[in-house]
């Protein structure tokens, strides 16, 4: 047993909190990062060369050797380059380390490689990090060493954002300047800055590393390309918050350590509904830093499962056949002063701030579904969504049986008189405690569900960035609350006005709410005749970014501007044709190399086996039957592997990007699916002691 250890003593022990920068700071340099932090502004170059000097001091004396500018490409994942802190040698050969201002506050990675979509031809490289000062400075300990890294801003040389935080924080900016409007128009004087809250839930798998490294398909794409499912899969429900394996919650314990350091909130973990699969929630953060720290979950993740000899798999989809993996994006609003705008109180046909709010975000997410969906598009994602276990691409969205009612009424006849209440659980156990239900019940099967204070975005992939779900979410609703404001601000009489308002939004936008079962078929069919769309693939999905309604959404409120919208679309076929590239690439190899050789010789053996069975005089039928079989999967493996590399080559000649992003959907991807078949009908026929790599029962009961 290890001895025990105090939370609150090493939670943030790795980051340079304002408490410490409290304690290291002059306290008027102090006060003017809070201000800084918490009203925007610049430092002044005296104070940044104080701050950047204490945050070293501070650094060093924990062992970092190097400090660097962390941020967030358009890859979605991080990036960093390290710098020593070494400067130069004093006149008695003393190595003297230094850090200052102008290198806390800017950075200039030679960036040329980073994908920019066109943003930035390679001849013209620059591109700039920049200190994100509401994000605190943490120390990274790895392989490396221990590294001060600093959260930053990407962009070029001409202001364009090569990353996906730039965007974010500009998001932020809009919905809390328009949010603000409304909340005046409501009578509250009292808070100055409202906050986007958002809570990340984190799906992974976890699998035994040696096993994971006998895969190439695992190695080169975090997911199998093959395998066949074993007897048993998920059916059984044993998994899902079952018991957690004494090798995964040494893990779990591990990362917890870890994430605590990192001053990372994380709070929930369990077993999911998969078989190796689980989950990890922190506690919700301003959006940014929980972007920030979702980034610094997946990171650990994969480092602490190292140590634990495990790979965790991040993949939306690694095995097909079981549940993929998610990221729940839990989001609401909230004032500097703790008000939760989406808490509707007990009574929420009072509440008209509340309804009105509510509103405005069904009119947004009604307005703007196309970009919503997008948002949470990647080519993982493509295996997850719509596929009958993750939410439907369409997006939807659930209010649950009271809030629906209150609308319902509001539609129907202009004022709601009353919310539908839990009522008292009841089991029918005298020692039991008995306690106000919820007043709803909860829907796993829609993307976009109202959950009692917050709304629950669940289409985002485990393997993404959280940033472009929120930045889309935040500059959508900012724009529903910059309408509703600029025709309430002239208003009359306030109350009428709101009241009609809210009925118009809400009559018009109806056909977003949706509390069935979104995995059925109905439901497609019903979303079809209400005229929301349905985008299956992430490719597909593109389109929205550079739509009329898009580009001024984007640009009226500074979130994007057109080129930058043009340049992610670009990045996206890029990043698709790649990826499946590698995909191909990788399965055709695994194909010949390892497949079909395996499968010959097990062929070959029993081909043997035949002759000699005859020779002996006995029934050899049963053998060639079998023989038989594997042959005849065998072709049909041959033939789809000639398919698929002919699908390569047509591919190496097409030079449009968006084409050949089509051609990867269109042609590649079903020649992946018919070479996978007969590879898996063989994986089930030859002896398991002759199939070249770990199965998925190998994998995921085993690991
Ligand atoms: P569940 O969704 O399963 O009920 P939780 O209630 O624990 O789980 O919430 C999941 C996530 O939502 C957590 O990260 C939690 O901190 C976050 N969350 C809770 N309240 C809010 C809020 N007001 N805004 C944003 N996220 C929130
Ligand atoms: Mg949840």
């Amino acid at each position: 047993m290890n001895s025990a250890f105090n939370v609150e003593e090493i939670f943030g022990q790795n980051v340079f909190t304002r408490a410490k920068m409290r304690e290291r700071l002059p306290k008027n340099v102090y006060k003017e990062v809070v201000s800084v932090i918490e009203n925007g502004g610049a430092l002044s170059k005296e104070s940044a060369d104080v701050v950047a000097n204490a945050m070293k001091n501070w650094a060093v004396e924990h062992g970092a050797t190097h400090y660097t500018h962390w941020f967030q490409p358009l890859t979605g994942i991080t990036a960093e380059k390290h710098d020593s802190f070494v400067t130069s040698a004093d006149s008695d050969g003393h190595m003297i380390t230094s850090f200052s201002g102008k290198e806390l506050i800017k950075g200039e990675p030679d960036a040329s490689s980073f994908p920019s979509g066109g943003l930035r031809a390679t001849f013209e490289a620059r591109g700039y990090t920049t200190w994100d000062i509401t994000s605190p400075a943490f120390l990274k300990e790895s392989g490396a060493g221990v590294t001060l890294c600093i959260p930053t801003a990407f962009c070029s040389y001409t202001g364009d954002a090569l990353d996906k935080k730039t965007p974010l924080l500009r998001s932020m900016e809009a919905v809390n300047r328009q949010a603000l409007r409304i909340l005046r128009l409501f009578g509250n004087t009292s808070s100055s800055k409202v906050n986007v809250s958002v809570g990340p839930e984190q799906e992974y798998f976890l699998v035994d590393w040696d096993k994971s490294m006998k895969r190439e398909d695992l190695i080169f794409t975090g997911r199998t390309l093959f395998g066949a499912m074993p007897p048993k899969g998920q059916e059984m429900e044993d998994h899902y918050f079952g018991v957690i394996r004494e090798r995964v919650g040494e893990f779990m314990k591990d990362l917890n350590t870890e994430l605590w350091k990192l001053g990372v909130p994380d709070k929930t973990q369990h077993n999911e509904v998969a078989p190796g699969q689980h989950e990890l929630a922190p506690i919700y953060e301003t959006a940014n830093i929980a972007v920030d720290h979702n980034q610094i979950i997946m990171e650990t993740m994969k480092r602490v499962a190292e140590h634990h000899h495990m790979r965790c798999l991040l993949h939306e989809k690694p095995f097909a056949g079981v549940n993929g993996s998610g990221k729940h994006d839990n989001w609401s609003l909230c004032t500097d002063d703790g008000i939760n705008l989406l808490d509707p109180g007990d009574t929420p046909n009072k509440n008209v701030q509340f309804l009105f709010i509510l509103s405005c975000i069904l009119k947004a997410v009604d307005t703007h579904a196309d970009l919503l969906r997008q948002s949470a598009a990647d080519v993982g994602n493509d295996h997850r969504l719509g596929a009958n276990e993750a939410p439907p691409a369409i997006i939807s969205v659930f209010l649950g049986e009271q809030l629906e009612d209150v609308v319902r009424q509001l539609i129907e006849t202009g004022v709601a008189k009353s919310s539908k209440r839990g009522g008292k659980l009841k089991t029918g156990v005298s020692t039991l405690p008995q306690f106000e239900k919820d007043a709803t019940d909860r829907n796993r099967t829609s993307p976009f569900a109202f959950t009692g204070n917050k709304f629950e975005f669940r289409m985002v992939g485990s393997s993404d960035s959280m940033a472009s779900s929120n930045t889309t979410l935040n500059t959508i609703v900012a724009e529903a609350f910059s309408e509703a404001a600029d025709i309430l601000e002239k208003a009359e009489d306030f109350d009428i006005a709101v009241h009609d308002l809210m009925k118009e939004y809400l009559t018009d936008h109806q056909r977003i709410i949706f509390n069935g079962d979104g995995y059925s078929d109905e439901w497609v069919e019903e979303a079809a005749r209400r005229g929301l769309p349905n985008i299956k693939s992430t490719i597909e999905a593109a389109d929205a970014l550079t739509s009329k309604k898009s580009i001024e959404l984007f640009g009226s409120f500074g979130v994007y501007t057109k080129t930058e919208l043009e340049s992610r679309k670009e990045i996206i076929f890029e990043n698709y044709a790649k990826t499946i590239n590698i995909e191909a690439l990788t399965m055709i190899d695994m194909a010949s190399k390892q497949i079909i050789p395996a499968v010959m010789k097990y062929a070959g053996s029993l081909a043997r086996d035949v002759n000699e069975i005859r020779q002996a005089g006995a029934d050899e039928s049963a053998l060639v039957d079998e023989l038989r079989e594997i042959t005849g999967e065998l072709t049909k493996m041959k033939r789809a592997l000639d398919e698929l590399k002919d699908g390569e080559n047509r591919a190496r000649k097409i030079r449009d990007e968006r084409e050949l992003a089509y051609f990867y959907k269109d042609v590649v991807r079903p020649a992946m699916d018919a070479l996978r078949e007969p590879a898996d009908k063989l994986e089930m026929l030859v002896d398991k002691k002759d199939w070249p790599f770990p199965t998925y029962a190998d994998l995921l009961f085993e690991g």
